[in-house]
C-alpha cells in the first residue's frame, strides 16, 4: 500500500510538473507575443508618422512646381518688368518667401530687391554645377541666418536659366516634424547633405544619441528624405510589458489550470491501467504449487504482471490496491481468467490439479465472478480445479453467503490469501467456510528464526488441521522451512525454492523438466534403497 501511495504521489508530482511547464510556457509566450505586438505597433507608429510628414512636405511643395512652370515664362523679360507679377505670385503661394530669375547663369531679378547682378553658379553651385533640384541653406539677404529652402526650376537645358523660389522652410518645418514621444524624438528633414531638425535653426549634419536608432523615409516625388530618431522599438516595446503582466498571468493560470485537470485522467495510475488492459501490456504468470506430501506439481497461483511502456515492470503492489480502489480489479481478473482459458490445453488435465486466482472480495458483489465464470470459465470445460484466493486489503467486506455457495456447488474451492496477517480474522472461517488457508510469507519466513511468528505458524496450521482446511505455505525459500512445513502435514509448498513465477505459457516446459528430476531422484533414491537392503 505504501509503494502504492508513493506511486500516486509520483503520478501527482509528474502532472503537477507538466501544468507549471504549460503554465510557464503560457506566460512566456503571452510575454513574447505581447511584446512583438507592441514593437511592430511602435515601429508602425514611426513609419506612419514618416509617411504623413512626407505626403504633407509633398503637398506642400506641389503648387511650387505649378507656379514655377506658370513663371517660367518671365525668365529673360526685364526686372523691372516682372518684378510685380512676381510678387502678385508670391503673396498668393505663401510659403514661398522670394523668387530669383535667372538667365545665362546670371541671378538678373529678384522679388524683394529688384535687379540683380550675381553670378548663379557661385552663388548656388549645388544647383547650377550639381544639378540639385533642391538645396537646404541659410538666408544670406532678407533673414540673414535663418534656413530655407531653395527650389530650382531650370528652363533651359544647360541649366542655366530658371527660377530659384526660395520657401520658408523653418516655418513649416516647425510645423510639420514635430516631434511625437515617445517613439518619435526627434525628426528632421534632409535635403543633399544638409539637414534641419525640429526645434533647431541652424542647418546641419545629425547624429542619432547613443540610445537612439534611426528610421529613414524617402520621398518618392522630391529628392529629400525624413529622418527619425527614437528609442529602439524593442525597448519601448519591454517597458510595456509590466502592463501586460496582469493578462499574461492569468492566461498562463488558466492554461495550468486546465492542464492539471485534464491530464487528472490521463496522467493517473489508474488511467494507465484501463489503457494497459486494451493496450495488452499485462501478463499472466504462474508459480507453481508443489505436493508437500508426495512433491508433485499440485497446481499454479496466476500473478499478474504489468509492463508499462512508460514505466517498465510496475510491482502488483503498486497496481493491484489501486486496481481495487478504482474498480479496475475486476477487468484484470476477468484478463487473467481469459489468458489462463486459452492456456488450459497446455495445463495437465488432472482434476486435482489446482489453478489458483486472485479475486479481489470486491469482486464477489452482486455475482459478478460468478457471471464472469460462466461466460469466461466453464464453457472451456476446463479439467482442473479451481480455487479462488480471497485477497482482501483493507477489511474483508461481508461476502455474500449465496455467492459462497454457488461456488461451492459448481465445485470452486476458496482460499483465503495471507492469512493471519492485515485483516484477515478468525470470523472468516466461519463466514467464508474456505476449502484452504495459506499461511502468508511472513510467516514461513519465520521458521527457525522467529520464534513468535514461528508459533502463530504452528497454530495456523493446528487450527487448520482441526477444522478440516487444507493449508498452503507461501514463501518457502529454504529447504529447512519446506522440511519443517512437510513435517507438520502442510498440503501445499509454494515458493522460490521450488520455482519463481514464470510466464503461464514457459509453465508446460518448467513442469517437465521439474518431473523429469523428480523421477531421475526417485530412481536414484530407489536405487540407492536396494543397494542399502541387498
Ligand atoms: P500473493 O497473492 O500473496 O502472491 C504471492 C506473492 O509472493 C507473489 O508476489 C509471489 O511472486 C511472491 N512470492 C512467491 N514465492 C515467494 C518466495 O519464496 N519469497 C518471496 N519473498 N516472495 C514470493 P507478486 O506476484 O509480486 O504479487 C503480489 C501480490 O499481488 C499478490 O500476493 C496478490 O495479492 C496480488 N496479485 C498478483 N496478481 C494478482 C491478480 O491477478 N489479482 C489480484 N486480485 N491480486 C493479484
Ligand atoms: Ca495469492
Ligand atoms: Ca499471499
Amino acid at each position: 500500500m505504501h509503494m502504492a501511495q508513493q506511486s500516486v504521489g509520483k503520478f501527482r508530482r509528474q502532472r503537477l510538473l507538466i501544468a507549471l511547464v504549460v503554465a510557464a510556457m503560457v506566460l512566456l509566450l503571452t510575454l513574447t507575443f505581447r511584446f512583438v505586438q507592441a514593437r511592430s505597433n511602435i515601429e508602425q507608429r514611426s513609419q506612419d508618422f514618416a509617411n504623413s510628414a512626407i505626403d504633407r512636405f509633398d503637398r506642400m511643395l506641389s503648387p511650387l512646381d505649378v507656379s514655377a512652370s506658370n513663371t517660367l515664362g518671365l525668365v529673360g523679360v526685364p526686372c523691372q518688368n516682372v518684378r510685380f507679377p512676381l510678387i502678385e505670385k508670391i503673396a498668393a503661394l505663401q510659403t514661398v518667401r522670394a523668387v530669383l530669375l535667372v538667365d545665362q547663369d546670371t541671378i538678373y531679378c529678384s522679388s524683394i530687391y529688384g535687379e540683380r547682378n550675381l553670378s548663379f553658379s557661385l552663388a548656388f553651385p549645388e544647383l547650377a554645377l550639381n544639378g540639385q533640384r533642391m538645396l537646404l541653406t541659410t538666408d544670406a539677404w532678407l533673414l540673414k541666418g535663418s534656413p530655407v529652402l531653395l527650389l530650382w526650376n531650370p528652363k533651359s537645358l544647360d541649366n542655366r536659366s530658371g527660377i530659384v523660389q526660395i520657401v520658408n522652410i523653418e516655418l513649416i518645418s516647425n510645423y510639420l516634424l514635430v516631434p511625437e514621444l515617445p517613439w518619435v524624438e526627434r525628426a528632421i528633414l534632409n535635403v543633399g547633405n544638409e539637414s534641419l531638425e525640429y526645434g533647431n535653426p541652424l542647418i546641419e549634419g545629425t547624429v542619432p544619441a547613443e540610445d537612439e536608432v534611426k528610421f529613414e523615409q524617402a520621398s518618392l516625388r522630391y529628392p529629400y528624405t525624413i529622418t527619425l530618431y527614437g528609442p529602439a522599438p524593442w525597448r519601448l516595446a519591454l517597458a510595456t510589458l509590466p502592463e501586460q503582466l496582469p493578462l499574461a498571468l492569468l492566461l498562463s493560470l488558466l492554461f495550468g489550470y486546465i492542464v492539471w485537470m485534464a491530464t487528472a485522467n490521463r496522467m493517473s495510475l489508474s488511467w494507465q491501467i484501463n489503457y494497459g488492459i486494451g493496450a495488452d501490456e499485462f501478463r499472466v504468470y504462474c508459480q507453481p504449487l508443489i505436493d508437500g506430501g508426495n512433491g508433485e506439481c499440485a497446481g499454479i497461483e496466476l500473478l499478474l504482471r504489468w509492463h508499462n511502456p512508460r514505466h517498465g515492470w510496475v510491482a502488483p503492489d503498486v497496481f493491484i490496491p489501486l486496481a481495487e480502489r478504482h474498480n479496475l480489479i475486476a477487468p484484470l481478473t476477468r484478463f487473467v481468467i481469459s489468458k489462463v482459458v486459452e492456456q488450459l490445453p497446455q495445463l495437465p488435465q488432472r482434476s486435482d490439479f489446482h489453478i489458483a486466482l486472485n479475486v479481489a472480495a470486491s469482486h464477489f458483489r452482486d455475482c459478478e465472478i460468478v457471471h464472469d465464470l460462466e461466460t469466461l470459465w466453464w464453457p472451456a470445460e476446463p479439467v482442473p480445479r479451481l480455487v479462488l484466493e480471497l485477497t482482501e486489503r483493507d477489511a474483508l467486506p461481508v461476502v455474500d453467503q449465496q455467492v459462497v455457495a454457488m461456488l461451492h456447488k459448481v465445485g470452486v474451492q476458496l482460499a483465503i490469501d495471507d492469512f493471519g496477517t492485515g485483516h484477515s480474522s478468525l470470523s472468516y472461517l466461519k463466514d467464508l467456510q474456505p476449502d484452504i488457508l495459506k499461511i502468508d510469507k511472513i510467516f514461513t519466513a519465520a521458521i527457525g528464526t522467529d520464534a513468535i511468528n514461528a508459533t502463530v505458524t504452528d497454530m495456523v496450521i493446528s487450527l487448520a488441521q482441526r477444522l478440516n482446511i487444507s493449508l498452503v505455505a507461501e514463501g518457502v525459500e529454504t529447504a529447512e522451512q519446506a522440511e519443517y512445513l512437510r513435517l507438520r502435514a502442510v498440503d501445499v509448498l509454494q515458493g522460490y525454492f521450488f520455482a519463481r513465477p514464470m510466464p503461464i505459457e514457459d509453465f508446460s516446459f518448467w513442469l517437465r523438466q521439474f518431473e523429469m528430476q523428480r523421477s531421475q531422484v526417485n530412481m536414484n533414491s530407489a536405487s540407492a534403497t536396494q543397494g542399502t537392503l541387498a
